[in-house]
């Protein structure tokens, strides 16, 4: 048993700002925050192998260095070196309408975020040679007012805060500080901190607390405010982020082209049944609601981020974690509109899901908000990034016809794209994995929480001491997961461990014998006077399984997806018969599969879903597609096809991928 020494492992003696800093992670709640459950951070909770080892190294290695050289090409340094006293014209913008985009510097922002997470887990000289001109350049950038916006100072200025709907200043600004804030508690930097520090003063003064009544179009600076005042002990930036919320829904931002609840300003926060419009913008409002909920105790609050949570996951949520069905205005739909050639699917809105579940993990303590954190992460966010950690989906379609497929650039690219000319999703994903690890587990005065299944390891400070634990895992290919306590303390403590929305059957046993709990899905907790050297097996099952969509999703009514242990698994061209597309197949309703692991070039190890299937010779295009009585039998031979991961498609030659299957419905085949 060790007696606390370091500073960090002193949490509850400590005054509330100083805790919150001494934690390394993007959401660190004070003391006196009304959560359930507190994150132990990234340099406490360590992933050593597997898929998300493995990607996260990729992100270190490939995907960092590549979104510096990027934002280079892109024209987003260039702007700032210009804000410091260059000569040129300001750079970059959207490629479909032509006009200028003014969030440009957000993109730095969240790569010096993704770096100072991944400086603080392990120094990397490279990197930290990339990072330091760009902190520079922020800092020679930033006027003497404070005021530091390239868009503005460079391409329109005198407009500073005049188009608060379109502008994104505060958005801008919301990233700059979560940089900030990744440098500070990851590596006691202050210098983006105290840049950061003067912008959100030159805004306080422009529309805090008495002055102009102003919201921006796009959240982000809510949470961001919250996380600055954990950060500096200061109750004014948790004050400030409370006026903009409460500010909210009130016909500020008035209707824009797609309405008012497009930019959630139709209805107050307090009141807003469901999500609404724009899926990033909704999520991210969401987690600066729930991060002043809890900080002042406001339980209204929370319970209107819940709510609004609840409709998201009933009936306008992908089956991969995926948001937003419309691409006119990167928007939620209706209830149950979830088409899957169509879908949207942002990144940015994959990412925001994960960062409002964990913040309502932490707020609730229930498992439910780790389940949607497990299929999000797996089937929303990785299949954004390429396996050579260099290309990016920014929408991500559940479906992609391989007969007439457009070939589209932009955020609808069909391919996986190498940036974008608005770049929000790739250094998104960065900052996404360099601070994924966090996300494994938690720790309250009880003990320990296991949310997500990765081999590695972790620590945290429980009852009289730190508890030490190391896993190992094959998941999510295997359901096995051996936990080893490597130290304890005198005291009995509780070791929650999730058991998936998606699992019937878990069991834990000490030993790998001695059964402690079965459990369908959940949370197992076990408390006990552990000790160093007590080895738990926990066993979920993972069988393959097919999952039939609510009737009400018109779009994909009479197809099942199959999806086994936390993947969901879709069919792509490549894997079919040489000429055959996946629009011409169907499977059975209950399938046989058979799951198989392989090794292939490009692709590396997977375990692949097999199955039957009748794939039709169906004609190259039909005179006219539509029959007075139901389609036509097409000779149909029974085949052996098989499916991988969704996150891993696009990765192969071939255009055509679908996740969800359709079954078999001709007069008489059932
Ligand atoms: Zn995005």
């Amino acid at each position: 048993m060790n007696s606390p020494t370091k500073p960090e492992d002193q949490i509850g003696l400590l005054d509330p700002a100083v805790v919150a800093s001494a934690v390394v992670a993007p959401v660190v709640p004070t003391f006196n925050a009304h959560v359930r459950l507190r994150p132990i951070g990234l340099l406490r909770s360590r992933i050593e192998g597997g898929l998300w080892a493995d990607r996260c190294r990729i992100n270190r290695e490939v995907t960092i260095p590549h979104g510096a050289a990027q934002l280079e090409a892109a024209g987003n340094l260039f702007n700032f070196r210009l804000a410091a006293g260059g000569s040129g014209s300001y750079r970059g913008g959207d490629d479909d309408s032509g006009s200028m985009a003014p969030f440009l510097d957000s993109d730095v922002h969240k790569w010096l975020e993704a770096v100072g997470w991944e400086l603080a887990q392990r120094p990397d000289p490279a990197i930290s040679a990339l990072a330091e001109p760009m902190i520079d350049l922020v800092a020679k950038a930033q006027r003497g007012d404070g005021y530091v916006d390239t868009f503005y100072q460079v391409a329109h200025p005198g407009k500073e805060f005049t188009d608060l709907e379109w502008g994104h200043e505060l958005y801008v600004a919301g990233h700059l500080v979560q940089a900030a804030v990744a440098w500070k508690r990851g590596l006691g930097d202050d210098r983006l901190l105290r840049i950061a520090e003067r912008f959100v003063a030159r805004i306080e003064a422009e529309l805090g607390p008495g002055k102009r009544e102003l919201v921006c179009g796009h959240p982000e600076f809510e949470m961001a405010l919250v996380e600055l005042y954990r950060t500096t002990g200061e109750a004014r930036y948790l004050e400030l982020a409370r006026i903009l919320i409460e500010r909210r829904g009130r016909g500020l931002l008035g209707k824009c082209r797609h309405g008012a609840r497009y930019w959630q300003d139709h209805e107050p926060v307090r009141t807003a049944p469901e999500p609404t419009g724009h899926a990033v913008r909704q999520m991210y409002l969401d987690c600066g609601v729930v991060d002043v909920a809890v900080e002042t105790g406001d339980k209204e609050l929370l319970e209107a981020a819940i709510r609004r949570w609840e409709s998201m996951v009933s009936s306008r949520t992908y089956v991969n974690g995926g948001l937003g069905a419309h691409h006119r205005d990167e928007a939620f739909g209706d209830a149950f509109e979830l088409p899957p050639d169509r879908a949207y699917g942002e990144t940015c809105a994959a990412i925001g899901s994960v960062m409002l579940s964990w913040r309502l993990l932490l707020a609730t303590g229930e498992s439910r908000f780790a389940d949607l954190i497990e299929r999000t992460a797996f089937n929303a966010v990785l299949p954004a990034l390429a396996f050579d950690g260099s290309h990016f989906f920014y929408s991500n379609p559940l479906m992609r016809r391989s007969v007439g497929a457009e070939v589209l650039e932009g955020a609808a690219t069909t391919r996986r794209a190498k940036w974008f000319a608005i770049a929000c999703c790739p250094p998104n994903l960065m900052r996404f994995l360099a601070s994924f690890p966090d996300l494994l587990t938690t720790a309250d005065d009880n003990g320990i929480q296991l949310h997500q299944f990765a081999t590695g390891s972790f620590e945290a400070p429980v009852k009289s001491g730190m508890v030490r634990v190391a896993t190992k895992t094959g998941y999510p290919w295997d359901g096995d997961v051996e936990i080893s306590i490597d130290e304890s303390v005198a005291e009995p403590w509780t070791f929650s461990i999730r058991v998936p929305d998606w699992c019937s059957t878990a069991a834990a046993r000490l030993g790998g014998t001695e059964t402690l709990a079965e459990s369908g899905p959940g949370t197992i907790e076990l408390t006990r006077t552990w000790r160093a050297g007590d080895r738990v097996v926990l066993s979920l099952a993972m069988p393959p399984r097919a999952t039939f969509p609510d009737p009400r999703i018109d779009s994909v009514r009479g197809t099942i997806a199959l999806e086994r242990g936390p993947l969901v698994y879709a069919l792509e061209d490549a894997d079919l018969p040489v000429g055959k597309s996946v629009e011409s197949l169907e499977v059975e309703s209950s399938p046989q599969l058979e799951a198989v692991t392989t090794s292939e070039p490009g692709l590396g190890e997977l375990t692949w879903l097999s199955l039957d299937a009748e794939v039709r010779d169906d004609p190259a295009m039909p005179s006219w597609p539509y029959e007075s009585q139901p389609a036509t039998t097409v000779a149909a031979k029974k085949t052996k096809i098989r499916a991988l991961p969704y996150f891993a498609w696009g990765n192969r030659a071939g255009l055509g991928m679908r996740i969800w299957l359709p079954t078999r419905t001709r007069k008489g085949d059932d």
